[in-house]
């Protein structure tokens, strides 16, 4: 099939690189220039394992290309997902002007061309947006009607940075939630070759599928975070008691691995969306809200049992041990890292921070700051600093050497720093 991917970051660069690697011919649109030339260039935008074999091997053989040009890619395609970001907007509802922005130009193209094209709305968006937003912006703008001239589906990502290729490539699950038949069979053509359970619905229970999936995950995050804090207290392994919980049939053991909580794009953008939604509703999300609350407090913790252990920060080194939210991206969008080198900077302590992959996107955070460094290596980072915060769980942190003689203070269970002269964890 012609398939043309509108925005090409986490998503969108991974959808299309992977259709064309299933031999699709893909055009990916953005507005952003310099990710359309590396892209031509075969140079991934981002960091995401295997993305630059793909990109490599899909833009030679002439599957792959990126470009400005919406309209022209919406003509030559059969095809269009819409994968732009879906930020927070003003109290807690998501900000669709990408979304809307985009719909607006598929619509203008739409108009002058014949045939049969489906629109994908790949994006998280609240139930609803595809309907009340998406669907009246394409009508308006291509004067034509949904459903009869052009079909429309939401086709929630599940992916997880990190490991999106893999993901993309072997999905649990894959929903589409179409306007009509004609647009779900469509798209089932699309994903006939995928060995996964399909399920087939419309596009607001899609929209939702996506938000409830990852309401459940952090729900659960915080849950063990909180049963862990309690074990704390009271002298438990909070590890021994998620093993005993995962032997339970009913519980699966992932996400069950206590710490300091959840970052990334989107669980907390995509929960306090949900949380806008329902207030539109006039419903009050008690269990979401107490899940958002608490993960807002728990890396701060990493911070107050050093202070507990050590006295005073001020003016203290301080080694950070990760900054990305998760290993295996250089993501650090609503990353625990920020609130944790943010806390020990109004401390007053001197914080020496690494990363092997986020240390640019760090920057661009934080800008110039005297009393913050970066390092490459943790090594390097550690080279001043006898007291130790975990934050990133990189395989490049799993060494026993790093740790001896240094205090450390985990949020993310390496058990390699138990060799350190002090090791305390999070919540355990
Ligand atoms: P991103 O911010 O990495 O990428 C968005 C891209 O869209 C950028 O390259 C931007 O330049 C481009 N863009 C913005 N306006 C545009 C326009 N008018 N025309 C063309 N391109 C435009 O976002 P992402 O992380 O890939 O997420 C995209 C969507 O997918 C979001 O709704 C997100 O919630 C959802 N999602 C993300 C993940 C994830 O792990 N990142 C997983 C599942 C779902």
């Amino acid at each position: 099939m012609n398939i043309s991917i509108v925005g090409t970051g986490y998503v969108g660069l991974v959808t299309g690189a992977c259709f064309a690697d299933l031999g699709h011919n893909v055009i990916c649109v953005d507005v952003d220039e310099e990710r359309i030339r590396k892209i031509n260039q075969r140079i991934p935008p981002i960091y995401e394992k295997g993305l630059e074999e793909l990109l490599e091997r899909n833009v030679n053989e002439g599957r792959l290309r990126a470009t400005k040009n919406l309209a022209d890619s919406v003509r030559k395609t059969d095809i269009s997902f819409i994968c732009v970001g879906t930020p927070s907007g003003l109290l807690d509802y998501i900000d669709l002007k990408y979304i809307e922005e985009v719909s607006k130009g598929i619509g203008k193209a739409l108009k002058n061309k014949n045939g049969y094209h489906l629109v994908v709305v790949k994006s998280t968006v609240v139930p609803g947006t595809t309907e009340h937003s998406v669907i009246p912006l394409l009508e308006r703008y291509s004067v034509k009607k949904a459903g009869p001239d052009f079909g429309v589906a939401m086709n929630p990502e599940f992916l997880r940075e990190g490991n999106a290729i893999e993901d993309f490539m072997n999905p649990d699950r894959i929903v589409i939630g179409g306007i009509d038949r004609r647009s779900n069979y469509y798209l089932l053509d699309l994903y006939l070759d995928f060995h996964c359970p399909i399920l087939l619905t419309n596009p607001k229970t899609a929209e939702m599928i996506k938000y409830a999936t990852n309401s459940f995950l952090v729900t659960k995050i915080s849950f063990i975070n909180e049963i862990g804090n309690i074990c704390k207290s009271l002298g438990i392994d909070v590890y021994q008691v998620a093993k005993g919980l995962s032997m339970d049939s009913r519980i699966s053991p992932k996400f069950l691995n206590a710490g300091i909580g959840f970052g990334g794009s989107c669980f907390p953008k995509d929960v306090k969306a949900l949380v806008g939604k329902a207030k539109e509703v006039y419903y009050r999300p008690i269990v979401l809200n107490a899940a958002l609350e608490l993960n807002e407090s728990q890396p701060l913790r990493l911070v107050e049992l050093l202070e507990r252990k050590i006295g005073s920060l001020k003016d203290v080194d301080v080694a950070v041990l990760g900054l990305a939210f998760k290993p295996g991206t250089d993501d650090m969008r609503e990353a625990p890292s920020i609130k944790v080198i943010h806390n020990l900077l109004s401390k007053g302590a001197v914080v020496h921070a690494t990363d092997p992959k986020a240390i640019n996107e760090a920057k661009k955070i934080f800008g110039k700051h005297e009393r913050l460094k970066f390092y490459t290596t943790a090594e390097d980072a550690l080279k001043k600093c006898r007291y130790v915060l975990i934050v990133t769980e990189w395989d490049e942190y799993k060494k026993e050497d790093l740790y001896r003689g240094k205090i450390v203070i985990d949020g993310r269970r390496i058990d390699e720093a138990r060799v350190a002269d002090y090791y305390e964890g999070v919540c355990w």
